[in-house]
């Protein structure tokens, strides 16, 4: 007999066990379009150029591994909050903005998801249908009571619902929590335009819903950090108090270092101290204190004028790559004479595609032509290339006939 003999074995996550299907994949033709990570022309993890200078500067600097403060390092935060927020340094001195440093975007939801339950005593969170798989468990596990969802994807147009959308918000009971993807959204690749923002904001103002944002692809959807930051930047600009969660295991390719901030907006003065303190509670009963290295090159690279300009260039040429597959993807589809009308493959932005393939579609490919995607029909572009994409082109015709 085991203490462990009444554990019951969880479902695979999805996203993962594709990765590692994928590996074990002996197949040459294989293709892996599904984890949302960036690849090269060469179908390589990419190690940015000015993320290796980044690194050796923080290497020559460090001169020890003393613990960060609970809610991170400062140089770090502040750079992250104003890359998100433009220009708010008097609203950081002042204190009524301000960054704690997570554990990617994923720890700042976790985190400020807690910090709602606990302080500000919400039950109840909404996400989009669909959206990325980890904001369910990731609220869950947070304390909150009720999961909802607001309509966003209209199978059918293949499109934003945005009527269905508004009116889910209209419906939530006031003081629930909304996540909101700030731009790229996971995994549609469709962004509310700025009248529809403005719409949102208005229904979120009248039915005093709590924003919480969640910005994991800065620079991914336009490849320009300023534009893609517009919505979280209205809503700034229209008064409300709010969270943002950001991640920079995408836009600087710092997966596994899980650099991550997440940005308070306060309204008053008068809250700041107590509201920090219980952030640091939570974060001392979690985790007690970040990690080092990830922020450091972070806020080395936002800190500095030429190193920024070089990163925001890059960005520029990852989006670009993007783009062009999704135009070439179209294009093979459209020669092919595939079933079904094909201009959302260049509607949508970000990583990923929403294709519109069903679980069936997406089995028969993985099966016969070693091609892996979510059962959801969400595709990586970032892991096509110019020697592959004919190949998932063909399979997916093969598919829908
Ligand atoms: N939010 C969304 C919408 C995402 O797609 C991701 C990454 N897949 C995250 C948050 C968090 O990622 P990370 O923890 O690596 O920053």
């Amino acid at each position: 007999m085991s203490i462990f003999s009444q554990v019951q074995e969880a479902a695979p996550i999805e996203v993962f066990n594709l990765v590692k299907l994928f590996n074990e994949d002996n197949n040459p033709s294989k293709v892996n379009l599904s984890v949302g990570a960036y690849r090269t022309e060469e179908g390589k993890p990419y190690y940015i150029p000015v993320v290796k200078k980044a690194e050796e500067l923080v290497l020559q600097d460090t001169v020890n591994h003393e613990y960060l403060p609970i809610l991170g390092f400062e140089p770090f935060t502040k750079a992250a909050s104003q890359l998100l927020l433009g220009d708010i340094i008097k609203r950081q001195e002042e204190g009524t903005i301000f960054g704690v440093q997570s554990i990617s975007g994923s720890g700042a939801l976790r985190v400020g998801g807690e910090f709602l339950v606990k302080h500000l005593n919400c039950t109840t969170f909404y996400y989009s249908t669909p959206t990325w798989e980890n904001h369910h468990l990731v609220f869950m596990n947070s304390g909150f009571k009720e999961a909802k969802t607001y309509r966003y994807w209209d199978e059918e147009k293949r499109s934003i619902d945005c009527n269905g959308l508004y009116e889910d918000l209209l419906n939530a009971p006031e003081h629930s929590v909304i996540i909101l993807h700030g731009c790229a959204h996971n995994p549609t690749g469709l962004d509310l335009t700025e009248e529809q923002w403005k719409k949102v904001a208005e229904i979120m103002k009248e039915r005093e819903l709590i924003p919480f944002f969640d910005n994991a692809y800065q620079g991914f959807a336009s490849g320009d950090v300023e534009k893609d930051a517009w919505s979280v930047r209205y809503f700034l600009d229209q008064g409300f108090e709010f969270l943002c969660s950001q991640s920079f295991s995408k836009n600087v390719g710092l997966y596994n270092e899980r650099a991550g901030n997440l940005t308070f907006v306060l309204n008053s003065v008068d809250k700041i101290k107590a509201v920090k303190s219980q952030v640091t509670m939570i974060v001392r009963g979690m985790y007690s204190n970040p990690p080092n290295h990830g922020a450091r090159i972070v806020s080395t690279i936002l800190n500095n004028d030429e190193l920024k300009k070089e990163w925001l260039d890059t960005l520029k040429i990852m989006t670009n790559r993007i783009k062009n597959m999704r135009k070439v993807l179209r294009e093979n589809l459209e020669e092919l004479g595939t079933i079904g009308k094909w201009n959302h493959v260049t509607n949508q932005t970000g990583m990923f595609s929403y294709t519109g393939l069903s679980a069936s579609h997406v089995d028969y490919i993985q099966e016969k032509y070693h091609i892996y995607m979510l059962r959801s029909g969400r595709i990586n572009i970032c892991g096509l290339n110019m020697n592959n994409i004919k190949y998932v082109a063909e399979a997916i015709t093969d598919a829908l006939k």
